[in-house]
């Protein structure tokens, strides 16, 4: 019997995952990463709810535990750095609705790329530069590489995804601008308690801390604008100053901050966006995880929608049949926990927009009102199937 092939681009969270899943559905996988080598570090994730499902039946429950971060809780100060509300991890997790692992996006990421390395051709520092498809096969070119051919491909290279470019067409044509836009970076500073993340917000614009006990950690900023900004992409240069100028004239740490930020070599700066698709397939082609329906890092679903998403794709997959009804029914079972998680972004609370807002938001956090919140349950009438899959070609899950 011939074995078939899957072509997956993207090797962060979604594609190892589908690329675990499809090879225990029998295919063989390739994975094409523009990195030169497997992520590292990189922000927090959420993995709680479904998402956590997925890493249990993956048998990486353990693995993701032991790389957890610690995070304690977050606390609210004002300019002069006096706390004005706090609310510990499990304030938050009732606020959210379930329990919450974070771990940084190139520890999970990694975790995901070891526990299929062995069974999983992985190139690295390589992209689709052109592909066709016909009822048979999808013709792949590569930047660098030669030619290939493979009987499904899987996009699941981020917000900015080729795959979707090449097939669906440009990134305008579906991405939403969500008002806001963010940058991160990490660096080494004592500012706060260890393990929480401390917050300081102007109405619009809010800056947040997050360090362990040896100072090591992230700072995020986040500010309000009407209108999309005009930027290039690449031109972290441009960027920087956009960020210098919204944040200009704040106190507290910010000065600081800026500085720290715009020195770190892994400074990133983007709009909050979401992807918002009438469709994630095409033929014999789909998309997975931010690629197809990112809910901004304003949701704190990211990990959650990538994971879940390409549990049920591969799981549709493996049940047989053609591809397009596999694709249809894996869109049928996602598709409304990614309009749950599109509809609810955590901006009121992180940036709101006025001073009153600030203070009701600081009050809030830190009254008992806040353990009468049950948040939504994510998985509310979408709870994960359990797949049968037959053809496992994996070797080293564990
Ligand atoms: C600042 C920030 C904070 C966040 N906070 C949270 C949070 O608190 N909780 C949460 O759950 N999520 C959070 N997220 C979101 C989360 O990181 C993403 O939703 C998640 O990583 C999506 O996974 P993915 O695999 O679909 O895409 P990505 O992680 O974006 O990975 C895409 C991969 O494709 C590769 N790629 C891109 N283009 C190409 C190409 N042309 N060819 C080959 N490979 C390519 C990229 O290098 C990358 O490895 C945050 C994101 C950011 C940026």
């Amino acid at each position: 019997m011939l074995i078939p092939k899957a072509l997956v681009s993207g090797a962060s969270l979604a594609g190892p995952v589908v690329a675990f899943w499809l090879l225990r559905a029998g295919f063989e996988v390739t994975v094409v990463e523009q990195a030169p080598g497997p992520r590292r570090g990189g922000n927090g994730v959420d993995i709680r709810a479904e998402a956590l499902s997925v890493i249990g039946r993956m048998g990486l429950s353990a693995a993701v535990r032991t790389k957890s971060v610690v995070t304690k809780g977050m606390r609210f100060v004002d300019r002069d750095d006096r706390q004005r509300g706090r609310i510990d991890k499990a304030g938050m997790e009732r606020m959210v609705g379930s329990e919450d692992v974070e771990i940084t996006r190139g520890d999970l990421a990694s975790i995901l790329y070891e526990a299929t390395r062995n069974d999983v051709e992985y190139v690295f520092g390589d992209t689709i530069k052109a592909l066709a498809q016909d009822h048979s096969e999808v013709d792949v070119m590569f930047a660098h590489g030669p030619p290939r051919r493979f009987d499904l491909l899987v996009g699941a290279d981020g917000f900015h995804s080729n795959v979707r470019r090449l097939v669906f067409g440009p990134e305008e044509r579906f991405s939403v601008f969500k008002n806001h836009y963010f940058a991160t970076a990490g660096a080494d500073f004592f500012i706060g308690e260890p393990y929480w993340t401390t917050n300081y917000s102007e109405p619009g614009k809010s800056v947040s801390v997050f360090r362990d006990e040896n100072g090591r950690g992230q700072v995020n900023f986040i500010f309000r604008s009407q209108q999309p900004l005009v930027y290039e992409f690449r031109d972290t240069a441009g960027q920087k100053r956009l960020l210098r100028k919204a944040f200009a004239g704040l106190g507290w740490h910010v000065p600081a901050l800026l500085d720290a930020a715009e020195a770190a070599p892994d400074f990133y700066f983007d709009a909050i966006g979401q992807m918002q698709m009438p469709s994630w397939s095409n033929g014999r082609i789909a998309l997975v995880g931010d690629a197809a329906y990112c809910a901004s890092p304003a949701s704190g679903a990211g990990a959650l929608l990538a994971l879940t998403g390409a549990y049920r794709l591969a799981g549709e997959l493996a049940a047989g049949g053609d591809f397009e009804a596999a694709f249809a029914r894996y869109e049928a079972a996602q598709r409304p926990l990614v309009a749950r998680k599109q509809a609810n972004l955590f901006t009121g609370i992180s940036v709101p927009r006025t001073r009153l807002a600030i203070a009701a938001r600081n009050l809030f956090v830190s009254s008992p009102l806040v353990r009468l919140v049950s948040g939504p349950q994510s998985d509310k009438g979408a709870r994960l199937k359990e797949y049968a899959f037959p053809g496992d070609r994996l070797t080293s899950a564990e």
